[in-house]
């Protein structure tokens, strides 16, 4: 974890078991107060759900533990908003193990039914468990959600996928509705990209309006209307609240531009571009060579977050890629943080731990750049480092 969680708590209260002590730096979070559990009568006496029904807690494919998408076929990032929001039911089973852990599978499930289609990734931008929990589905979709100006094309409506974002059900809803857990979740999920994107209820459409399918179901496609109406109150109470504030980072320096960094290049840009791909969970060699397996990460890192496709780290790339770190951090960006400053003359041990001594070299480094010398190694920091 390279920094505080990000997130948005709007009732202040404390809900254990949502773990909010492993939230990623790409999760969020927030209360909807005032909104009740669900109008639609579920099957809510056999209900156990274990998702709290007032949070909307996005889990990204990171969490969940997504594998990373097929690199060889394309990722389209639509720089433009979706005009509607299809409402799916995976036709899988009616479960009822409403755990965190469940819900995972069932996204790890549909990224490989998925990818075995012989697609890039999850087809739908987002998933809702039995439980209530949410999930990003597509890579690169909740950070899209957050920005509000773009999205990622998904493979989910035929006909209508370069003008909607989809949410994929777990469940079957023919005969039978939603639990009441993931129907409160469904209404906060909608209720947030609405805001995030401009729209209104009137944007919820069923997969069967798109295209030829009995999808969402006959009995869930009948409740549209209610859902409608639930997310229109959700809005009206407070509900998918905006996004929250961006990580704290040192402003950016426009005077001085990304080294660009490509295929042939080597030396302390391209083992920065190599640690900082190691921390994003990539696997590959820290040689300071930018050979194929580098460029091939950056392809797929590139895809992963909705960047422009060209294997090169430039202007647009390196801020995706660079990780704010400071005291007490550790890992694969700290090692480069190590490695880099004793290319400036600092003389650390290379431990991968952000401890004192790394944070007087930052200190010193940033002195001697005429940075501000907090000793957080942000943006500056890191371009000063592979730039000067
Ligand atoms: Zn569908």
């Amino acid at each position: 974890m390279s920094s505080a969680p990000l997130f948005l708590n709007r009732d202040n209260t404390q809900r254990g078991s949502l773990g909010r002590t492993v939230l990623s730096r790409r999760a969020v979070l927030f209360g909807a107060a005032g909104i009740g559990a669900a109008s639609v009568a579920g099957l809510s006496a056999l209900n156990l759900p274990t998702a709290a029904a007032n949070d909307l807690r996005i889990y990204s494919t990171e969490e969940w533990g997504a594998n990373a998408p097929n690199g060889d076929i394309a990722i389209n990032r639509l720089n433009y908003r979706p005009s509607k929001i299809v409402v799916h039911h995976m036709d899988s089973p009616n479960v009822t193990d409403y755990s965190q852990e469940a819900a995972f599978k069932i996204a790890r499930d549909c990224q490989s039914w998925h990818v075995n289609n012989g697609w890039a990734d999850s087809g739908q931008q987002f998933s809702v468990s039995r439980g209530g929990y949410v999930l990003e589905g597509r890579h690169g979709s909740l950070a899209a959600a957050q920005d509000g100006s773009y999205f990622i094309e998904g493979i989910q409506a035929a006909g209508c996928n370069r003008e909607t974002i989809g949410i994929e059900n777990e469940g079957r809803y023919e005969g039978e509705l939603p639990t009441d857990a993931q129907w409160a979740a469904l209404v906060q999920l909608i209720a947030y990209l609405c805001r995030q994107y401009g729209l209104d209820s009137s944007a919820i459409i069923g997969h069967r309006d798109c295209s030829s399918t009995a999808c969402p179901g006959s009995a869930f496609y009948g409740a549209l209307g209610q859902l409608r109406a639930d997310v229109d109150a959700a809005l009206a109470g407070g509900g998918g609240a905006p996004t929250p504030p961006p990580e704290p980072e040192q402003p950016e320096d426009p005077g001085m531009s990304w080294p660009v960094t490509k295929r042939g290049d080597s030396g302390n840009a391209v083992l920065a571009v190599q640690r900082l791909l190691q921390h994003h969970g990539w696997q590959l060699e820290a040689d300071t060579s930018f050979g194929p397996a580098t460029e091939q990460a950056i392809f797929e890192f590139q895809s992963a977050n909705g960047l422009g496709v060209d294997g090169a780290v430039g202007q647009e790339t390196w801020p995706a890629l660079i990780v704010v770190v400071r005291q007490g951090d550790s890992g694969s960006a700290v090692i480069g943080l190590q490695e880099l400053l004793n290319k400036h003359g600092a003389r650390l041990e290379v431990d991968g731990v952000f401890g004192s001594a790394t944070d007087q070299a930052v200190r010193e480094f940033q002195e001697l750049q005429h940075f501000d010398a907090d000793a957080i190694a942000g943006p500056i920091t890191w371009k000063g480092l592979v730039t000067v």
